[in-house]
């Protein structure tokens, strides 16, 4: 697909090369010590046998690719480490260039521009959830890399296109590397790899995405968010939505080591139906597990629920619980179907391991994402983003040197 690529844009820190030794500095804008310990500044190790990310520029680019560099770090630190690591390139916009900071999008128009391509037909590279929103809002291609290949709770509002783990996959960038749930709806053949399943905490699993109504360019025409609405209702929509998380058994991740058991987030007492009822055994069975039905079950319904934050329905949710001592020493999937802010799952999860499980994972359907940012309320020109802090997570104004506007999520 290389050849192909309109053009392909990256951001610099963590993404192609690895300066998390010299992150605070960046962010203090100790210049004068971050130009002192640019040595600092190391590539990535390769997996055996794979490419190393700070060469991919390079390869695009000899393969006739317009390749772009979009960083929010000074201009002179970026043509040092630009030249030392010999990354060539077609354009290069710089913390330096005074465009409005990610996750607003005008530094990625502006280098679209500079390498002659339309900002849509871009395909951009980063590693932090405001280089997807940056992407998202030109409605051009956002892929997540993530070398480390572990949960990313920083990206859960903004989950990426595409995430990949394995930077050989971006020489060969394809249909078939999306997630679960958009392929099985395309008819589109899976090549399983690290993201092909959404990871937002330890242990849990997404199919794809879930575009909010208010999200109206994402939500209208994603199938995988019709489907996630119609199957709270329509037994034939719960039939293909089981259809489709039955692939999810052919992940590698559960290769060694399967679920027994495969259990689903009870219905409410006075609900009309289970809506994972077609779905549990359709699952189960693909994985060569046991059919739970019944092990879970709710003690009672929560009234506003939705409207709680995820401390409050923690708080709500305790003893809301109890699984059967049947599930004793499995390893247990239990399937939901949106996941948020995963505190009802996390609930479910802490009443089997109480009742003996020796694993717990949750597999959803769908993974709810937050809508294009929202403006600062402080000084209407930027808009906020969410960040995470020694403290936990919390909502930032993307100016947060000059205006300064937070809030606590
Ligand atoms: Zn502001």
């Amino acid at each position: 697909m290389s050849s192909t690529l309109p053009g392909i844009v990256f951001d610099l820190d963590q993404t192609l090369l690895d300066s998390s030794a010299l992150a605070y500095l960046r962010d203090n804008r100790d210049w004068g010590a971050l130009g002192r310990r640019l040595g600092e500044v190391v590539p990535f190790t390769p997996a055996a046998g794979g490419v190393a990310p700070e060469s991919v520029p390079t390869a695009l680019y000899d393969a006739g690719v317009p390749v772009g560099v979009l960083t929010r770090s000074p201009r002179w630190y970026a043509e040092q480490l630009i030249r030392r690591f010999g990354i060539r390139h077609t354009a290069l916009i710089t913390g330096s260039d005074r465009y409005l900071p990610k996750p607003e999008p005008d530094a990625l128009v502006g280098i679209a521009r500079l390498m002659g391509v339309e900002a849509r037909e871009i395909v951009f590279v980063g590693d932090d959830a405001v280089d997807h929103e940056a992407a998202s809002a030109v409605q051009a291609m956002a892929v997540g890399v993530n070398w480390a290949a572990s949960p990313m709770p920083g990206w859960t509002r903004f989950w990426p296109d595409l995430a990949v783990a394995d930077p050989d996959l971006l020489l060969d960038l394809g249909n078939n590397l999306a997630a679960l749930g958009d392929l099985v709806l395309a008819g589109v053949r899976a090549r399983w790899h690290w993201g092909t399943l959404l990871r937002p905490a330890r242990d849990v699993f997404c199919c794809g995405r879930y575009f909010q109504t208010t999200d109206i360019e994402r939500h209208r025409g994603h199938p995988l968010t019709a489907l996630t609405l119609r199957a709270k209702n329509e037994q034939a929509a719960a039939e293909e939505v089981g259809r489709l998380m039955a692939h999810a058994a052919e992940a590698e991740h559960w290769r060694q080591n399967p679920p027994t058991m495969v259990v689903s987030i009870p219905p409410d007492p006075d609900a009309e139906w289970d809506r994972f009822a077609p779905v549990r055994p359709l699952v189960a069975q693909a994985f060569g597990a046991i059919d739970g039905a019944g092990m879970l079950t709710m003690n009672g319904g929560v009234a506003n629920y939705k409207t709680m934050s995820h401390d409050a329905r923690a708080t709500a949710n305790r003893g809301r619980f109890s699984a059967s001592t049947q599930v004793s020493g499995r390893r247990v999937l239990v399937l939901d179907d949106v996941w948020t802010s995963g505190a009802t799952s996390e609930a479910c999860a802490q009443a089997l391991r109480d009742a003996g499980a020796s694993k717990v994972e949750v597999l959803a359907l769908s993974l709810t994402q937050e809508p294009r940012a929202e403006f600062c309320p402080e000084c209407q020109v930027y808009r906020l983003c969410h960040k995470t802090g020694r403290r936990g997570p919390f909502i930032s104004c993307t100016d947060w040197r000059g205006c300064g506007y937070s809030r606590d999520l």
